[in-house]
This record gives structure tokens, C-alpha cells and sequence, in this order.
């Protein structure tokens, strides 16, 4: 089922091919087995090119980022074009890859935590949309998704282009605070997020989970540069 008003309006097309798709799909089988390179075809613990921090055990997405390419454009109406049913939809799509992963334990706890937005930037765009993304995640998975009161961002940060990962995450400091820890206490908690870039914000976030004493940290994202 589609989930917004704005969906319903329209016919069911592919955002990108533009072609009739399943009814609350956003993409269809064709262009998401040919548009987009996975990320981490070997299945390891982090995407090539990014070392986590020890507290983080996975981090993983779906596709490499490409600039001016199709997933691109595709986050670009996630996040500014209301187009929310996207990240349900590629929520799923994170779900099956998870539970397809070494790191599917299903008798486990876990809890999902999407990276939250600042107030005034959830006040403008009116969603937050790795809200989008853990919803369809626990649509496909059944794991909930943590109470929106449960972390609260403070910092309104500014574009860190040209910072260094160092100064990136000097720049995080303090962005992040746990209101409630005991609902991630002793859970396996996975962060999500529309794209995974230096990890200065996302690590930061980790590391404050990792703080209330979770059993493990996982960061799983739609792109990843
Ligand atoms: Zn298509």
C-alpha cells in the first residue's frame, strides 16, 4: 500500500524509467537490477574504502553513490521532493539485504534508530527521511523502530565540504544525546540513513548508542560514496 497522499495522485510509475510499476513501489524490478552498483558485492563488514571505528560492527548500503547518476536523483526526491514512499521502499530493500547477511542473528534484540534531524530541519522538510527508511526496514524485518524522543540532535550543522575527517567530527561533538538509554540497552541497534559519506555525523551517533551499553552497532544506508 501506498503510504501518502502524494503517491496516490499519480500513477504508479518508476521514478526512473518512468514506466507503469507494481502499485507502492517507486522503482521497478528492471531498473533496480540495472541502474545502480551494489555497494559491497563481497559482503563484508564495511563498503571498500571505509574503516569503521571498534564500536561500529557493520557498516553497510545498498548502492554506491553516483554523482549526477541515478541514485543521485533518487535521494534528491527522497529528501527534498516529499517523495517519502522512496525510502520505504528502498527501507525494504535494506531489510532483505540484512536478513540475507552473516550478521542476521533473528532471535536476537534489536532496535532500529534512524539518524534524526535537527528540529528546524524537520520543520521545514515536514519528514525525516531515514525515519522513511527504518519504517520500511521494519515493514520487511519486524524489528521496531525506536520511540522519536529517544535521541535528540542539537547542532544545525552546516555543509563540512573541504573539513577534514578530524575536524568533521570535532564539528559533531556533542550533536547527538541518548534520552533514553535503557530502550537501547543490551539490544543489537541499527542506524539508518539515506547515504553514508565520511561518517563523521553517523559515527558520532554510533558512538553515543554504543555509550548506553549495546551489544552491537550497525550502520546500513541506501548509497554509500
Ligand atoms: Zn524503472
Amino acid at each position: 500500500m501506498l503510504q501518502y497522499p502524494e503517491s496516490i495522485l499519480f500513477p504508479p510509475v518508476c521514478e526512473i524509467c518512468g514506466n507503469l510499476s507494481v502499485a507502492g513501489k517507486m522503482l521497478c524490478d528492471y531498473c533496480l537490477e540495472h541502474c545502480f552498483e551494489p555497494a559491497n558485492p563481497d559482503g563484508s563488514p564495511s563498503c571498500p574504502g571505509h574503516i569503521p571505528p571498534d564500536f561500529v560492527n557493520v557498516q553497510d548500503a545498498l548502492w554506491k553513490y553516483d554523482k549526477k547518476g541515478f541514485l543521485q536523483s533518487l535521494l534528491i526526491k527522497l529528501k527534498y521532493g516529499g517523495q517519502r514512499d522512496i525510502g520505504r521502499q528502498c527501507g525494504m530493500l535494506i531489510g532483505r539485504q540484512w536478513t540475507s547477511s552473516h550478521w542476521y542473528k533473528p532471535d536476537d534484540n534489536w532496535k532500529l534508530v534512524p539518524v534524526p534531524l535537527h528540529w528546524f530541519k524537520f520543520w521545514k522538510r515536514g519528514y525525516n527521511q531515514a525515519k522513511e527508511i527504518a519504517l520500511g526496514f521494519s515493514t520487511e524485518t519486524g524489528v521496531p523502530v525506536c520511540e522519536d524522543d529517544c535521541i535528540s540532535r542539537f547542532k544545525f550543522t552546516r555543509t563540512q565540504t573541504g573539513f577534514s575527517l578530524d575536524k568533521r567530527l570535532k564539528n559533531m561533538e556533542g550533536a547527538f544525546t541518548v534520552r533514553k538509554p535503557e530502550d537501547l540497552r543490551n539490544h543489537h541497534v541499527i542506524i539508518l540513513d539515506d547515504v553514508f559519506t565520511t561518517g563523521a555525523t553517523t559515527y558520532q551517533l554510533a558512538d553515543q548508542i554504543y555509550k548506553t551499553g549495546v551489544r552491537g552497532v550497525y550502520i546500513y544506508t541506501i548509497g554509500v560514496a
